[in-house]
């Protein structure tokens, strides 16, 4: 049976050159934990293809498998033939939402994630627990171990909430604290404004004390990334003409991002509106100025911090900055910028870390599967600190590093560079 052919699905350039050669399993963690045809790229490949040839039903194990793919495109990198499985798993997930739509979607992505004040009611019980002193007591007590493991991985990865989103509280226009030399848009991302409050305050603070005035639009919305993953590329591109139109009155020569997962969707807005003529040149332009926050420090003359920074530091590359981005000299560069790090690379630092946005909710075993392999290199290193630029990296590391009871602390690479600024100050 094919598929109706009013759906939006995959070109058949997409996986008719596959050469079978196998060198993606090399490189796909879902098929090292299970070792599986199914659970390598190369099985992807040719179970995309069978249904799109009509020769397989979507059924829900089909979709499955696109499903358990981490997206941490390492297989596209890889390929000889320029097949891109991530993307491939990632389009059969879109066309399974058009053949049966979940509905929830349209509530979580659209009406949820979406809207900002609604996120910061939805994540009021966890910012209860945590300010209420709850937290503290349930840690003090040691009622943890009592939870199921699961509920415990999913509590561990929780990092220290603000009080308040930093969208409500960073003001629009943050002045360079010298000469302003650039005009820089800040896309603060969800999850850095209800999570990780304090390291998107740091990357202003660096910010501003390189010479840029930042402008910080309050209404941002969600990159499109988590609604993109889960097939709905309708909502996706419904976030990202909202953010263009959104940053273009911002009139700044740069769109600087501290999370790895928004810069990458950002980078791709031009793609993704390719085909709508009203918006495929506002979406390259846009895209155009996007900039992980390392990428943009490193490309201008940076002040080198007089503050020192005593620590064993090593660095988990996230996938959507280096295999996504090709970002992976900066971040360190940066950090070995800072005087006194001592910078010592992990083994396999490219590789995923299982976190792949919600893995660790929807794929329970696989994750911890992968993770497992990335505290096992993590704690080779020796290091005090590990940092990362995206928020599920941290969040997944912080994870591991709970269940192993390693004392290893996950930190933003910005947060080093602030700290080190901060440190300079104190001591004047
Ligand atoms: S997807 Fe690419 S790397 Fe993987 S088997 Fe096919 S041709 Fe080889
Ligand atoms: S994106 Fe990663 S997990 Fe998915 S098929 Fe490719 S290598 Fe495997």
């Amino acid at each position: 049976m094919s598929l109706p052919c009013n759906l939006t699905q995959p070109q058949e350039n997409e996986y008719l050159n596959c050469i079978r050669c196998g060198l993606c399993l090399a490189v796909c963690p879902t098929y090292r934990v299970y070792k599986t045809e199914t659970s390598s790229p190369r099985g992807r490949v040719a179970l995309a293809r069978k249904n799109l040839e009509g020769e397989l039903e979507l059924t829900p194990n089909l979709a499955e498998q696109m499903y358990a793919c981490l997206d941490c495109l390492a297989c596209n990198d890889i390929c000889p033939v320029g097949i891109r499985p991530a993307d491939l798993a990632l389009e059969m997930r879109h066309v399974q939402e058009q053949i049966r739509p979940s509905g929830w979607k349209d509530t979580l992505f659209g009406e949820l994630i979406a809207k900002p004040g609604r996120m910061k009611t939805a994540t009021l019980p966890l910012r209860i627990y945590q300010s209420s002193g709850l937290r503290r007591l349930v840690y003090t007590l040691h009622l943890r171990r009592l939870l199921p493991a699961r509920l415990r991985d999913l509590e561990g990865m929780l990092p220290h909430l603000p009080r308040r989103p930093l969208r409500r509280v960073l003001p629009e226009v943050t002045k360079a604290h010298s000469k302003s030399r650039y005009r820089v848009g800040f896309f603060l991302g969800c999850a850095q404004s209800l999570l990780f409050a304090d390291e998107s305050a740091a990357t202003v603070r660096v910010l501003a004390r390189n010479g840029c005035t930042v402008i910080t639009p309050r209404d941002t919305v969600c990159c499109g990334m988590p609604a993109a993953g889960y097939g709905r590329m309708d909502l996706a591109k419904a976030h990202a003409r909202f953010n263009i139109a959104l940053f273009e009155k911002t009139e700044t020569d740069v769109i600087v991002t501290d999370c790895a997962t928004c810069g990458s969707k950002l980078k791709e807005y031009g793609q993704m509106l390719a085909d709508e003529p009203e918006w495929v040149e506002r979406a390259a332009a846009f895209s155009a100025k996007v900039r992980d926050i390392s990428e943009f420090l490193m490309s201008i003359p940076l002040e080198k911090p007089a503050g020192r920074i005593e620590a064993r530091v090593t660095y988990h590359d996230p996938c959507h900055l280096r295999r996504a981005q090709k970002v992976w000299q900066q971040p360190r560069a940066l950090m070995q910028f800072i005087d006194g790090v001592d910078f010592v690379e992990l083994p396999e630092s490219d590789w995923c870390c299982g976190s792949a946005g919600s893995q660790l909710i929807t794929h329970y075993e696989t994750s911890l599967a992968v993770l497992e392999r990335k505290m096992d290199n993590l704690k080779s290193t020796g290091a005090e600190m590990v940092a990362s630029g995206c928020p599920g990296c941290q969040m997944q590391l912080t994870t591991g590093i709970k269940r192993r009871q390693m004392d290893v602390k996950v930190v933003h690479p910005i947060v080093l560079l602030d700290q080190a600024y901060a440190a300079e100050e104190n001591s004047q």
